[in-house]
């Protein structure tokens, strides 16, 4: 049994004021207002349900293991490959309390020679991702997805238009998501022009992930589900973008030195900044505040996708408290930034153990100095984090840091 006492909750929904939470065999079982006797000591700071992030994608073996030292104890894969890999990281989230637990798409929906087919390297054993032609390959392709063990199906969505290589037509993309809601399955689709949005949202897709960069959303928003990925979408657009992580000590500390020393000596993994006539940052900023501005459902994903030890322009783990921060500055408050990081993640891709600070949920928490809800930037600022109710080793530099 483990006791929190005098720390002020944020419970996924609203701030709680000073409790005391009491954590047994990895689940919440009291929460009671006040301080009492406890053998964590909160006081002076904030617990928060572990954080999830609904974009990443897994590089390597240590992926997860960085994210959870960060406080992002879930992970929602938006692609990786091949699906021997995935089915191994799935495996060893499950039972490993050093690593964030994860739900993944697997393999991402795209056309025959097209996304995301060209952005790995051949396979030695000669598999490649599998393509789709038409709108008649659509139920098979879910089918595969469903017996590999996808949790939801991820769409690549792009304009032809845009891009050097074959992209799904937009018959092809209501034909998977007609696929997938038949068998219950989420739909998830990439969509960062305006183009793609309303693709997308015209094929039926049920979260929508990044944001236009080529100018202003105007169609009905309220009713959209969007992972904004800000901290992709201003990666693609300056070249600079890691000099925030890079500037702070509490956001670099749980990294990889040398892939911090790589970043410093510009190196952002090969991500190439947009091509896009008029891509800009500002008009993904602008599309967030009109989603809020409408009621729309947010989502804080980060896009992170290093190889363990290398460079990369968006990181596991660290860069989530940049998400946040970016959340904040587009115009959500705290609050809403620390929501669109845990409940409602969790109702949206139907993960009803987590997301919250409650008797009952899954005992994955996050400590952090100071309060958030005032100053977003406190969530870098990492004490303790516990997964399932086991105490993560955050490292001995962050923890010196937290002290000081
Ligand atoms: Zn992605």
């Amino acid at each position: 049994m483990t006791t929190i006492s005098g720390a002020r909750v944020f419970d996924g929904t609203d701030a709680r004021g000073l409790a005391t939470v009491t954590v047994e065999d990895g689940v919440i079982t009291a929460v009671v207002p006040g301080e009492r006797a406890g053998d964590v000591d909160g006081r002076g700071a904030t617990l928060l349900p572990g954080l999830i992030d609904a974009h990443v994608h897994l590089r390597g073996a240590g992926n997860l293991g960085q994210a959870v030292r960060h406080g992002v104890t879930t992970v929602l894969d938006m692609f990786s490959a091949p699906p021997q890999f995935t089915a191994m990281e799935r495996r060893r989230a499950a039972v490993r309390s050093d690593e964030a637990d994860l739900r993944s798409a697997g393999l991402m929906a795209g056309a025959v020679d097209g996304w995301p087919a060209v952005m790995l390297p051949p396979d030695p054993s000669g598999w490649r991702i599998p393509g789709l032609s038409g709108p008649e390959d659509a139920e098979r392709f879910v089918d595969d997805r469903l017996r590999e063990g996808s949790d939801y199906l991820k769409i690549f969505v792009e304009n032809a238009a845009d891009v050097s290589r074959p992209t799904l037509a937009p018959a092809t993309v209501a034909a998977l998501c007609a696929a997938a809601r038949e068998r219950g399955l989420l739909t998830v689709a990439h969509a960062p022009t305006r183009w793609a949005f309303r693709t997308a949202c015209d094929a039926g897709v049920d979260v929508l992930t990044h944001l236009p960069l080529d100018g202003p959303l105007d169609d009905d928003l309220a009713e959209l589900v969007v992972c904004p990925t800000m901290t992709m979408m201003r990666a693609l657009t300056d070249v600079a973008s890691t000099g925030e992580l890079l500037a702070d000590r509490r956001l670099i500390a749980g990294l990889d030195p040398e892939a911090v020393a790589a970043m410093r000596a510009g190196d952002r993994g090969g991500l190439p900044t947009s091509s896009a006539a008029g891509a800009s940052y500002e008009h993904a900023q602008d599309n967030l505040r009109r989603l809020v501005d409408a009621g729309a459902t947010i989502l804080a994903g980060t896009d992170a996708n290093d190889v363990p030890g290398h460079a990369a322009a968006v990181v596991h783990g660290a860069s989530m408290h940049l998400e946040l921060a970016l959340l904040v500055r587009a115009g959500l408050s705290p609050r809403e930034a620390l929501r669109a990081a845990t409940t409602t993640p969790a109702r949206v891709f139907g993960l009803p153990d987590r997301g919250r600070i409650a008797v009952g949920a899954r005992a994955d928490l996050l400590l952090v100095a100071g309060d958030p809800l005032a100053d977003i930037t406190a969530t870098r600022d990492i004490r303790r984090v516990w997964r399932a109710g086991v105490p993560v080793d955050i490292g001995r530099s962050r923890a010196v840091s937290a002290l000081h």
